[in-house]
């Protein structure tokens, strides 16, 4: 152990975000030496350990994919949705959740946020749903569960599919069951940042089978059979196109090291959620926090934190910057980037307008000591103290 005294001299370099690693090179230097690196058993024994993890008493079904973008995109497409259908989408997410819906020549509708979680607002939802509407993507922003009771039975209602954009939320529970049991589909990432990472990867799960077994196929160009299964000595070369697909299968390679992380992701949640609370014991009282609540498990993928009015949120973040913490913005409002701005009327989103002024995301991440944490802390509190 290094003695404090010591650390509080050496310079910190506080990444944003950072993998939890432990035994993640055994597994891949297995796949490796193995010589089978693409879709194969590692990639089956992944979704398998997944549904495991995620399942209640009902059977739950899953196909790994390259990304949550494909995720979204091959649940979208597997129901059918085209030109002419509208698609609701909320305002406050990353770029993916929103382009899919064009992917497929759909119109995207976003929907404004409610304040204090930044997910999607169920007040506003039926305003938006036309006879044209088809879908809704809500996103469980940090890892905050949103009101699925609510946006299920609005979705009755309007006979509209619901596909959860769960990138933050992989072990979140809604009320006691876990994110992945509800809906038409729900779409995991396991992006090099997010809570469990593989580099790049993603799932869809469902309870419909039927479903899952659909977006399998189109996830490998339409092809009844997976690769590996052809060179399988027991089986036959042959293979048959029978629609037509997309190329969106995960290796092996990243299967395996999802494999590793899936085995502590509740000790890496649990330590996530360990490090908010201390900084919401010791963060100065100005700043503000998202809801959270204690019927829900909340990932905490991400800690947003709101800063006071009479700061500077970019003041803020370069002040951290000179003292080599990286911080992030979650999210710049879809409807602010240049490509989406001639589509949207910017006053029709002022909470997310309102958020996105104030919002910064701290590192958060099971790595972080407690003397990064402190560090972090005291010079966040000191620079508000400051003004
Ligand atoms: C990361 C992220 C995605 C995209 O995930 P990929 O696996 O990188 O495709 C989608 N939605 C949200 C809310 C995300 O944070």
């Amino acid at each position: 152990m290094i003695q404090n005294t010591i650390l509080k001299e050496t310079k910190f370099d506080i990444p944003f975000a950072k993998p939890y690693i432990t035994d993640e090179m055994d597994y891949i230097r297995e796949v490796v030496e193995s010589g089978w690196w693409t879709t194969g058993y590692k990639t089956a024994e992944f979704e398998s350990l997944l549904v495991e993890y995620l399942k209640d008493n009902e059977p739950l079904y899953c196909t790994a994919v390259n990304s949550c973008t494909s995720a979204l995109f091959l649940s979208l497409k597997s129901l059918n949705i085209k030109e002419g259908d509208e698609v609701i989408v909320p305002t406050w997410t990353f770029t993916s959740t929103a382009q899919i819906v064009e992917w497929l020549g759909a119109k995207l509708v976003l929907s404004d946020i409610e304040k204090n979680t930044l997910n999607i607002d169920v007040h506003r939802l039926e305003n938006l749903i036309t006879s044209k509407t088809k879908a809704i993507l809500p996103v469980h922003f940090a890892g905050y569960p949103c009101e699925i009771n609510e946006i299920s039975s609005i979705a009755e209602k309007y006979n509209l599919k619901v596909i959860e954009d769960s990138a933050h939320a992989v072990g979140t529970k809604y009320h006691h069951l876990r994110i992945g049991n509800y809906s038409e589909t729900t779409c995991f990432s396991f992006y090099a940042t997010k809570n469990l990472a593989m580099g790049e990867g993603g799932a869809v799960v469902s309870r419909n089978k039927d479903i899952i077994d659909q977006i399998k196929k189109i996830a490998y160009l339409g092809i009844n059979r997976n690769a590996y299964r052809r060179y399988d000595k027991e089986d036959s070369w042959y293979y048959d196109v029978q629609q037509l697909g997309y190329k969106c299968n995960l290796s092996d390679l990243h299967a395996v090291i999802g494999i590793a992380q899936l085995k502590k992701l509740d000790w890496m949640n649990d330590k996530r959620r360990h490090i908010v609370k201390i900084y919401k014991d010791k963060l100065h009282k100005d700043i503000q926090f998202l809801k959270d609540s204690e019927e829900h498990y909340h990932s905490h993928h991400l800690f947003p934190i709101l800063v006071p009015e009479y700061i500077q949120r970019n003041d803020l973040i370069n002040y951290l910057k000179s003292k080599s913490i990286s911080t992030s913005v979650h999210f710049i409002p879809v409807h602010q980037h240049s490509y989406y701005k001639t589509q949207f009327n910017h006053k029709d989103f002022p909470v997310a307008n309102q958020r996105f002024e104030q919002v910064i995301s701290l590192p958060n991440y099971p790595s972080l000591t407690d003397d990064e944490l402190d560090y972090v802390i005291k010079n966040i509190n000191h620079f508000i103290r400051s003004k």
